[in-house]
């Protein structure tokens, strides 16, 4: 792809909010120390755009203030101020590193029986070791996003 992807760095206060914007498909960082100097650096260092509640920070370089103390609403906020396109599925919710798909019969095993018979497509992430699906995840998900986006990822056709 072409055009630059933004990237994300959440601070301590906004956990949540990393979590979703990485099932989205969105490169973000977690940045669990409340220290604003060393958050700086590393926005700097990996060309991250800084979100938070601190107005300390509002004028420290690209940084997104929060409006909201809620995630979803915060969530709300980010996509639409950086018209974000979402790509459920592609990224790990718990450590942000990219998944790969796997074959079907790769997962035979690895996931619940009837997880197993019921997906067709798995996707895994190499550095957390786990699998996820477009099942029960997805629903959550889809559920959450409805109305987020002007246009939706997928529809699922069942
Ligand atoms: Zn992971």
């Amino acid at each position: 792809m072409a055009s630059v992807e933004l990237k994300f760095i959440v601070d301590f206060m906004a956990g949540r909010l990393a979590k979703w914007l990485r099932m989205l498909g969105f490169d973000t960082l977690y940045f669990k120390e409340d220290n604003n100097a060393r958050l700086c650096q590393k926005s700097l260092e990996e060309d991250r755009i800084i979100l938070t509640r601190k107005r300390s920070l509002a004028n420290k370089g690209r940084v997104y203030l929060l409006k909201s103390d809620l995630t979803f609403e915060q969530l709300k906020e980010v996509v639409s101020k950086f018209k974000l396109k979402p790509k459920p599925f592609t990224r790990c919710g718990l450590c942000n590193t990219k998944l790969t798909e796997v074959n079907k019969e790769d997962a035979k095993g690895k996931v619940p029986l009837f997880v197993y018979q019921n997906q067709s497509s798995f996707v895994h992430c190499n550095r957390c070791n786990k699998y996820y699906w477009q099942g029960t995840h997805y629903d959550a998900i889809d559920k959450r996003i409805k109305g987020l986006f002007s246009n939706p990822p997928h529809s699922k056709n069942t």
